[in-house]
């Protein structure tokens, strides 16, 4: 007897989504473990100025509850926040969620054939079935830059940003210029007194094609549901366009120089400098790291109180960012817009250990960054990995999503009828999907492009880009919709 049927971990949509798609097979003893203390997961969790959705509203929702009433076209986070309690309520999945629970680890016992789930300062909790739902980007990474511990003003993590936290004033440098921080330096440059952005390696960015989302549209929308669907899936093949590119660089790369192009246009129309272009220009190819695009983020190297530092940071004092070249930025606040740890501690972000005792985290470090159809592992019984290379699909996260919660549901329904109660993937699949992956990206600018230079995270620590399943969108949903049921075993 266990303490319930499933024990999904992460209360963001990803963890939501499998507690819905449970409830839809039939499977409603379940709970999701957060160690938030809110649901929403990154929506919960970054609260900086600027934070919006960087795909286009339309597509990042649930198909099956599309929100007619975003309010740009690339809502602001609070709106995704509030669709996140939305969902939650509307589909009865709060009372089901236990916050600030959390997980330590996870461990199949093979004689009891269940999950035992071991939580911080509490009990240990039991299920027959385990799903990991904790987000690609949920580690904050802090870096490893001598004397950052002993910066004597605020120092603050995008991801933790603190309630009220006024800038007005204060001289504050910023490290980082990923997509976080490309929302949020326009909104810092104009809040505080003095800016210094400390970039390692320069972003490409195009315009960003942004505005209100007219009140006719919103009540179209909302009267006519189809009508949003139909923007839904023009953009999703939008999505998948910009792909091709990505995934299909040998044949047409043509796509990537297209869009170096205009973020060289851009520049050249938004940034005053010369010199400040050249710094801001990257010397890898487009694609090899995730792009982002803005239309205030150049411009606020015009500004006289901002300064672009691309001098490699020696170490932090009390009072200042020290570069090799000696020069120090004397500072009191200080932001970390450095991103998130993926492939050191997010596959898996605790520890989960399968038949035997083996380690998913060796598994992957050790062996093959691999999975079948980014769900599953051979040696974890019972386990949906929501979170595994080749998962995320078409640049949105609720694809990935939906197209894992086919696989989810195909599986559970075959278990059922063959009345068996234990799942497991076999390693000839696993494998072979692994396999086909590895040759797909054959393709990719990841291998035939310049990347060098990237360092990008859609590479694991040895080289293999593992992140991205390197198909179309409908090839996706297609996959997980007629992958082979006997790819996995079922035992009772
Ligand atoms: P990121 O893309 O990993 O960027 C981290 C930045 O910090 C990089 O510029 C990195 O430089 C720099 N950095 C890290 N450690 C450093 C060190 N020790 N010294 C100097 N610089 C250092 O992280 P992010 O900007 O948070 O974005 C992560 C992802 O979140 C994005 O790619 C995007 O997918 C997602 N995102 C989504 C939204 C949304 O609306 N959905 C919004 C924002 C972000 P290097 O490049 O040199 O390593």
């Amino acid at each position: 007897m266990t303490d319930f049927d499933a024990i999904i971990v992460g209360a963001g949509f990803g963890g939501m989504g499998a507690g819905m798609q449970l409830d839809r097979t039939g499977m409603t003893d379940w709970v999701i473990l957060d160690r938030e203390e809110d649901l929403g997961g990154t929506w919960h969790v970054n609260r900086y100025p600027g934070l919006a959705v960087d795909i286009a509203s339309v597509t990042y929702s649930y198909s099956f509850e599309p929100n007619p009433h975003w309010s740009r076209l690339f809502a602001p986070g609070a709106e995704l926040k509030r669709y996140a309690e939305h969902v939650a309520d509307k589909y009865d999945l709060r009372r089901r969620m236990r916050l600030d629970h959390t997980v330590e680890g996870a461990r199949w016992d093979e004689d009891e054939r269940h999950w035992v789930v071991s939580l911080r300062d509490r009990a240990p909790l039991t299920a027959q079935f385990l799903v990991t739902a904790t987000g690609f980007l949920s580690q904050p990474r802090l870096p490893d830059i001598e004397g950052v511990e002993s910066f004597a003003g605020t120092t603050v993590h995008t991801a933790d940003w603190p309630e009220g936290l006024d800038l007005a004033g204060r001289r504050t440098a910023i490290i980082g210029t990923g997509a976080t921080a490309v929302q949020l330096i326009p909104e810092v440059a104009k809040r505080a007194a003095s800016l210094v952005v400390f970039q390692r390696t320069p972003i490409w960015l195009t315009p960003k094609i942004d505005g209100p989302v007219p009140r006719p549209v919103r009540s179209l929308f909302a009267r006519v549901p189809v009508a949003q669907r139909v923007a839904r899936r023009a953009n999703n093949t939008m999505l998948d366009t910009l792909m091709v590119g990505v995934l299909h660089f040998r044949q047409a790369s043509i796509g990537n120089q297209v869009a170096k192009a205009l973020a060289r246009a851009q520049l050249r129309a938004q940034v005053r400098d010369r010199e400040t272009r050249r710094k801001l220009t990257p010397h890898y190819d487009f694609g090899c790291k995730r792009p982002t695009f803005s239309n205030t983020y150049l411009p606020t190297f015009n500004r006289d109180d901002v300064t672009l530092e691309t001098g490699t940071i020696a170490r932090i004092e009390p009072d200042a960012v020290v570069t090799e070249d000696g020069t120090r930025h004397e500072i009191d606040t200080l932001v970390l817009a450095t991103g998130f740890s993926l492939w050191e501690t997010n596959f898996p972000p605790f520890e989960v250990l399968g038949r035997e005792g083996q380690s998913l985290a060796k598994t992957w470090r050790e062996g093959r960054w691999g999975s079948y159809q980014g769900v599953s592992v051979p040696g974890f019984p019972n386990l949906f990995s929501l979170v595994s290379p080749y998962a995320y699909t078409s640049l949105s996260f609720f694809n990935t999503i939906e197209s894992q919660m086919i696989h989810v549901d195909r599986v559970l329904s075959e278990l059922r009828r063959r009345q068996a109660t234990t799942f497991e993937v076999t390693g000839e699949a696993h494998d072979r999907f692994t396999s086909e992956a590895e040759r797909r990206l054959g393709d990719s600018v990841f291998l035939n492009g310049d990347c060098a230079s990237s360092r990008s995270y859609y590479f694991a620590p040895d080289g293999t880009p593992a992140l991205l399943r390197p198909t179309s969108t409908g090839s996706a949903f297609r996959a997980q919709s007629t992958f082979p049921l006997d790819d996995y075993r079922y035992s009772r």
